[in-house]
């Protein structure tokens, strides 16, 4: 049986270069980068040295960023952290219905904490428009947090309007750049944009590790108290091979990147073409935004079957997909991103995620298209 991995916008393969890197770094590493000792100047060494390669790549300062444990973390101190600095100031948060969990759950928390949270709606295309960011300020509204791109159908958000708003009204902006980061050029000097979440899993680095970047002018509380590491944001043993591992993963992402999105287009395009072939145009939905996307996401509703059962008989076949976000698969609960899309109910209960990334080939792709054929046949057929 072949093994095909379309589910990148869950998680990528470490590219052989980082996990020779961070081999490197646990073979022959294990001061604590506190210590004053040469074996802890060594550690030190390696997490600035890994700092300035990231910040070189994400266009920021190092001292502007914050290693977290992953995109989850960053999103919460991004969240947890301003509203405690702000609190004084006013407790309106601004986001969107279509937020990745680590933002909608922080958020559903800091309701619970007193806040007020508005959940903007978005369009067919998960597409969250400006002037209704601007129409939702109040004097309360202390951060504004939107995400880059969607995870779920990779509609690409608005964020520099939506930053530019935020800038007018001299409030916080956070934007969730995990999935964005790898596909689009990002630079957070350039972007009207206060703090950003990273993952380094999602560009082909290790799982675990992730950063926060913070203007140098945001104020921001811990949510974790202990050492003095992370100028005082994130206290804990810095994560020596996952830091080194996620730099050098940025380092290959942004030196790549014209190639992958190029590559990208082009298997989309392969994948869709295959898909009209083999399964017919009149037989599936694409679910997201027509130009404002990113390349590697293909979400598409195959309205007679249902989401698990295709994604089941696919995985029989070899051929790993999700059906949304990690979160919302190995539950039965239907999307919240195509909820807010508000599509028919026959397309989200078929929603399937077909995400692309390193290692993956075209004929690979027309495999799976060939393969979702006999799935929809054989389902027909009652058999
Ligand atoms: C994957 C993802 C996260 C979570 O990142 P982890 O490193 O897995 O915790 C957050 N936001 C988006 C948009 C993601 O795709």
């Amino acid at each position: 049986m072949r093994n095909i991995y379309l589910d990148h916008a869950a998680s990528t393969p470490i590219h052989p270069e980082v996990a020779e890197e961070m081999l490197r770094v646990m073979q022959g590493q294990y001061g604590n980068a506190s210590s004053i000792h040469a074996f802890g100047r060594a550690a030190k060494r390696t997490v600035n040295g890994a700092r300035d390669i990231l910040a070189a790549s994400l266009h920021c300062r190092p001292d502007e960023l914050v290693f977290t444990a992953g995109g989850t973390e960053s999103d919460n101190l991004a969240l947890f952290g301003v509203a405690a600095a702000s609190k004084k100031k006013g407790r309106h948060i601004i986001t969107t219905a279509v937020e990745h969990h680590a933002v909608l759950h922080a958020c559903h928390r800091l309701e619970e904490n007193g806040y007020k949270v508005t959940y903007l709606p978005v369009d067919t295309h998960g597409w969250v428009d400006p002037n209704q960011v601007k129409e939702a300020i109040t004097d309360e509204t202390i951060l504004i947090s939107v995400m880059y791109a969607n995870n779920e159908v990779g509609t690409v958000e608005p964020i520099v309007e939506i930053g530019e708003i935020a800038r007018e009204h001299g409030i916080v902006f956070h934007v969730d750049a995990v999935q964005a980061f790898g596909s689009l050029e990002i630079s957070c000097v350039d972007l009207p944009v206060d703090l950003m979440s990273f993952s380094a899993h999602k560009v082909n680095g290790p799982q675990g590790i992730g950063a926060l970047y913070v203007h140098r002018n945001i104020a921001l509380e811990p949510l974790l108290y202990g050492g003095l590491q992370e100028r005082k944001r994130r206290a804990g043993t810095e994560n020596l091979a996952g830091i080194t591992g996620f730099a050098k993963a940025a380092e290959l992402t942004v030196s790549r990147l014209r190639d992958k999105q190029a590559e990208d287009e082009q298997i989309r395009h392969h994948f869709l073409a295959a898909l009209e072939r083999y399964v017919g145009k009149e037989h599936f939905v694409l679910n997201g935004h027509p130009t404002s996307r990113l390349a590697h996401i293909v979400n598409v509703s195959f309205p007679e079957v249902g989401t698990e059962t295709m994604l089941m008989n696919l995985d029989m076949e070899g051929i790993a997909v999700a059906s949304g976000s990690a979160c919302t698969s190995g539950s039965l609960e239907p999307s919240h991103v195509l909820e807010a899309m508000k599509v028919p109910e026959n397309v989200l209960r078929s929603a399937i995620r077909f995400s692309f990334g390193l290692g993956n080939t075209n004929e690979e792709m027309e495999y799976a298209a060939k393969k979702v054929g006999t799935i929809l046949d054989r389902i027909r057929s009652g058999k």
